[in-house]
């Protein structure tokens, strides 16, 4: 495969963009080689500006779980750009963006009240957290080692996605003040937050979880250790907040809250809610959201906060999940999961919840934490990744990164890669 302008491109990034990208992981540190540069994505496919065609599983990272340009963004994005791109106002669009979540996710999860837009993931994290410190008075987080929660200070310890792939447990620029109040626990560890709480449970805002941890691996937890979280806060009155910025509209329309049967004081989401515009929002009870500015003393604010543009990407995006798109896409990830697992000379198995999927080591067992995977393995993995590259399939450039599907992906699609990972030497 010719890919030559990638590579004079990347020279080329490099001298004006740190490491010649925009966001570390895309720049293939994990997998070595040159990064691809991609022009244009259509469906579930994309072309590098060389012409190369690449069955996408990445999906931009998680938003594109109907594909590329799916016509009822496109259309809406059309319409808007003839009224207007930002107003720095209270807008129609908002509104009606927040209602079809309220109501939507409601269904399922009553504690989600209200809503409030910003601009990114890291964003909802970040002021999720700070509301959950203002609601509760309280200073203490707690997080899970290899959960990410989006780049800001308190949150960057052991967290998994780009920190993993670099093999620093932390980052430089942080200060060990800035995070002494972040409490790291293992994952699927009971007595840990058991011993925990019995210890500080008065000082402890919020317990803060990818219900699926998505971004070191798959991690899957059990629904009986979620139960077990959403108990123990209730009865220390700290808060659950559930990030769900991969997981949200992902699994379900009602995100992991609605697929577990459990309601989290607040949930983040980022991603699939933005239709591939730039957006986050956060999510809970009324009681709680109501302490945010104006009406509260939590201070938080955005100047694209609700843009137009981006709400009616966002509208367009959640008018398209029905049901039948879910059980759609689960079918594919069941079939997918079954034939790759029937291929028993691969040094990879797959694990999956809904439409995501992750290759973990054959030789161990499946991970629930994130110091049972295995540095060794992701060798193996960036092997076989440009073994898809060369071939046309565009997986995830880190083997701690999960894969996503999209609707447009057909079993022919499937199938093919099936075939060209059955082909894989080691
Ligand atoms: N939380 C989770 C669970 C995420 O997966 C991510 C991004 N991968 C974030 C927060 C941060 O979102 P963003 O990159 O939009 O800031």
């Amino acid at each position: 495969m010719n890919r030559a302008r990638s590579e004079s491109l990347f020279q080329e990034a490099c001298h004006y963009l740190p490491g010649g990208v925009n966001s570390p992981v895309r720049a293939f540190r994990s997998v070595g080689g040159t990064p691809v540069f991609m022009q244009k994505g259509e469906g579930c496919y994309l072309t590098d500006v060389d012409g190369n065609r690449y069955l996408d599983f990445c999906c931009s990272w998680g938003p594109l779980i109907t594909g590329h340009r799916p016509a009822p963004i496109v259309k809406a994005l059309r319409e808007q750009i003839d009224e207007c791109l930002t107003l720095g106002t209270p807008n129609p669009k908002e509104v009606e963006l927040a209602r079809l979540l309220v109501e939507g996710v409601a269904r399922d999860v009553k504690s989600v009240q209200r809503v409030r837009f910003v601009s990114s993931g890291t964003e909802a994290v970040m002021s999720a957290l700070r509301l959950a410190r203002g609601f509760t008075g309280r200073k203490r987080i707690v997080k899970f080692d290899g959960c990410y929660h989006g780049h800001s200070d308190a949150l960057l310890v052991k967290a998994g996605s780009g920190l993993v792939t670099f093999g620093q447990p932390d980052s430089a620029g942080v200060p060990e003040d800035f995070v002494r109040d972040t409490i790291v626990l293992p994952l699927a560890d009971r007595e840990a937050v058991e011993q925990l709480f019995a210890r500080e449970g008065d000082q402890i805002a919020c317990i803060i979880i990818e219900p699926v941890p998505a971004n070191n691996g798959l991690l899957i937890q059990t629904p009986e250790y979620l139960k077990f979280l959403r108990e123990i806060t209730a009865r220390h009155g700290a808060l659950l907040i559930f990030d769900e910025v991969i997981n949200g509209f992902r699994l379900q329309f009602s995100g992991a809250a609605g697929y577990y049967g459990i309601e989290p004081d607040l949930i983040t989401y980022g991603k699939i809610i933005g239709g591939g515009m730039p957006v986050g929002a956060f999510a809970g009870r009324a009681e709680i959201l109501e302490k945010i500015a104006p009406l509260g003393p939590v201070y938080q604010a955005g100047t694209l906060s609700g843009n137009p543009m981006a709400m009616a990407a966002g509208l367009a995006q959640l008018s398209m999940l029905t049901p039948e798109l879910y059980a759609g896409l689960e079918e594919k990830g069941r079939y997918l999961e079954e034939q790759f697992n029937r291929m028993d000379n691969l040094p990879f198995r797959m694990c999956r919840v809904g439409s995501i999927f992750w290759l973990y080591d054959a030789a161990h067992e499946r991970p629930v934490r994130a110091d049972q995977i295995d540095r060794e393995s992701m060798k193996t993995y960036a092997a076989f990744f440009h073994h898809c590259l060369d071939r046309g399939v565009y997986l995830a450039p880190s083997g701690y990164e999960v894969g996503f599907l999209s609707t447009p992906v057909q079993r022919s699609d499937l199938d093919l890669f099936l075939s060209i990972a059955s082909e894989f030497r080691r």
